[in-house]
């Protein structure tokens, strides 16, 4: 006998993507998030994660992390405003702010909070918001969650973003323009500059998710925003504390004001519990580091430079990329899943990247280099590479 309570409309969608070939089974992981790891039992070498600087196993985070747990406890007990603001919070915060040259910061419990907070606080019926074709989910959950109009630009089109403007911005109280500061899938740089002197001439505001340029680009880190001296000039810069920063969380930096706002309005500041002490300790250790020494993300640029280039002199194509995010595209999707399959059996994990998250036709394992892999360990890979290509004809 059927019952809606055996969920049937969900097992039958469930078996249609096992017929497609697209049902998900997760990898498990073996111990910390390191260059090598133990994976599914096996192990490999790690081209799969967004610890782009090593910090997510550092012992300097996790002494910081077991010295706040000590005095802090495990959790923090409530949402910010009924005492879950602990003293430390709002020390994370002043460093933040100052490591990233705003005037304030806003720490969230995660970048998607930031997106699903922040933009629905900001935004009103009335106004419009711009997005970039290929902007990150939680920026489209974001934008979805606010009363705003939408419109949507051709990807760092900026010939398109200004038709849009013009077609669009007088009918408008405000108009925010809405990017990711370092597309995930390619490692291509928004045109930033472009972008904020459209913002100027057609007097909108500017938001920049800086989720893979925080650690990443600029000076020690400071991301992209620090990368093309455009202080003062973005509106809302989100960054993540769960990618390079190697813990968990986000933040909104800006302005004062932005604060003050996001304090009375940003609904998963508001109804969800703050990051726990260890998260918020570690954090701080993090920010210390990339204050004191650029060491780090110098490994991680000249790591990338170096896998880059011995890629290349073999023949892939790395794409477009700007920053560490390096894929290697392959193009078809079958071909792309049985690659990296293949490197996996080899001891890579690569992950593929395949339609609908990128075009198709243009299917990719996407390395992920860090700042803690040996050049021996990335020789190794790239060897792996050599194999796998010449086995499936592509190099
Ligand atoms: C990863 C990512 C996020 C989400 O960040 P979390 O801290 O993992 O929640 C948000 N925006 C962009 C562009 C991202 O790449």
């Amino acid at each position: 006998m059927s019952n809606v309570h055996e969920l049937n409309y969900l097992k039958d969608q469930v078996q249609e993507l096992k017929d497609q070939g697209v049902y998900r089974v997760l990898p498990i992981l073996e111990g910390a998030n390191e260059p090598e790891v133990i994976l599914n039992g096996k192990s490999v070498i790690n081209l799969s994660s967004n610890n782009y600087l090593g910090f997510a196993n550092h012992p300097r985070l996790k002494k910081a992390a077991i010295e706040a747990i000590e005095k802090y406890g495990v959790g923090s007990g409530a949402v910010r405003t009924i005492i879950g603001n602990m003293d430390i919070h709002e020390k994370l915060e002043v460093e933040l702010a100052a490591f990233k040259r705003e005037d304030a910061v806003m720490v969230f419990q995660s970048g998607f909070n930031c997106n699903a907070g922040a933009i629905q606080a900001i935004t009103n019926k009335g106004d419009l918001i711009i997005s970039d074709e290929l902007n990150h989910a939680s920026i489209i959950d974001g934008v979805r969650l606010s009363r705003a109009d939408k419109a949507v630009y051709k990807h760092s089109d900026m010939a398109d973003l200004e038709r849009v403007l013009m077609e669009k911005r007088s009918n408008f109280e405000n108009c925010l323009i809405i990017t990711d500061g370092v597309f995930s899938m390619d490692g291509d740089l928004a045109k930033l500059p472009e972008i904020v002197a459209l913002a100027e001439k057609y007097n909108c505001m500017t938001y920049v998710d800086d989720a893979h340029g925080s650690g990443v680009l600029g000076e020690s880190g400071r991301g992209t925003v620090d990368h093309f001296k455009l202080h003062g000039r973005i509106d809302f810069t989100i960054g993540t504390l769960s990618k390079a920063i190697g813990v968990i969380g986000g933040y909104v930096a800006g302005s004062k004001v932005m604060k003050e706002w996001l304090l009375h309005r940003g609904r998963p500041l508001l109804f969800s519990t703050s990051l726990p002490p260890a998260a918020v300790g570690a954090i701080s250790e993090a920010v210390a580091i990339l204050t004191e020494t650029t060491e780090y993300t110098e490994r991680l640029w000249s790591n990338s430079r170096f896998f880059k280039a011995e890629l290349g002199k073999l023949g892939f194509n790395t794409g477009a990329s700007e920053t560490p995010i390096t894929p290697v595209i392959i193009g078809d999707e079958a071909k792309t899943v049985a690659f990296s399959k293949r490197m996996l059996e080899l001891g890579v994990f690569v992950s593929p990247i395949i339609f609908p998250t990128v075009q198709k036709g243009t299917g990719r394992v996407r390395c992920m280099v860090t700042a803690a892999h040996t050049e021996e360990q990335l020789s190794r890979a790239v060897k792996v590479f050599e194999a796998v290509g010449k086995e499936m004809a592509l190099i």
